[in-house]
């Protein structure tokens, strides 16, 4: 099976003010579109064209060669947009609770300690990437990644993305133009705290 790329699972405008209609649109239905159009076209009569697009992610030493970085950004590209929809919804000024609240006090002091530290991460990507809070060998830790490069890719230490927040110009160009921090702000407040806190669970049972 192909990959497709997923319906959002609210309305374009859902997010507005903090992201507006007119990006997500062109962001869901152009750009991740173009990853997974990519991404298919690059696994095609491979061994690979049937596999879920984490268990390809894992092994890219093993896709061949002359797939390889087409595999890593378009399949990459595909794997972290589809967690980055289900992770967006306007949570009101909302904060994380229970279990995904205390391991973040626990590992960063505070919850603004750790916003303060995924902001400054996001904030100092060069160019185009992603920050992320991963789980990773038993522990929270603030990461970022290159391009469409994913947690889930690193070699000998799989890092499990909770949280990441796209800084590609395209994921917030049209409204903030070259002010990444103002989307950055914007960002937590569309965090969907319920999602984050399954993601943290289900990494605490593969744990
Ligand atoms: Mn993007």
């Amino acid at each position: 099976m192909a990959y497709s790329v997923p319906d959002l699972p609210y309305d374009y405008a859902a997010l507005e003010p903090h992201i507006d209609e007119q990006t997500m649109r062109i962001h869901h239905d152009k750009h991740h579109q173009a990853y997974v159009d990519n991404a298919n076209k690059a696994l095609d009569g491979t061994e690979w064209s049937d596999r879920p697009v984490e268990d390809v992610l894992a092994a890219l030493d093993r896709v061949p060669e002359d797939k390889r970085t087409a595999v890593r950004n378009n399949a990459g590209g595909h794997y972290n947009h589809s967690f980055f929809w289900r992770l967006l919804k306007k949570n009101e000024g909302g904060k994380p609770s229970g279990e995904l609240a205390k391991a973040i006090d626990k590992t960063f002091g505070s919850f603004s300690a750790f916003q303060d530290k995924l902001t400054d991460s996001a904030t100092k990507v060069f160019s185009s990437g992603w920050a992320w809070l991963v789980f990773s060998a038993g522990n929270l830790g603030v990461t970022t990644t290159p391009n469409q490069d994913s947690p889930v890719s690193k070699p000998n230490q799989k890092e499990i993305p909770i949280i990441g927040i796209d800084v590609w110009e395209h994921a917030y160009y049209l409204k903030y133009q070259n002010r990444r921090p103002e989307y950055i702000k914007a960002f937590w407040n569309v965090i969907n705290w319920d999602y984050a806190a399954e993601r943290y669970a289900d990494a605490l049972k593969t744990s």
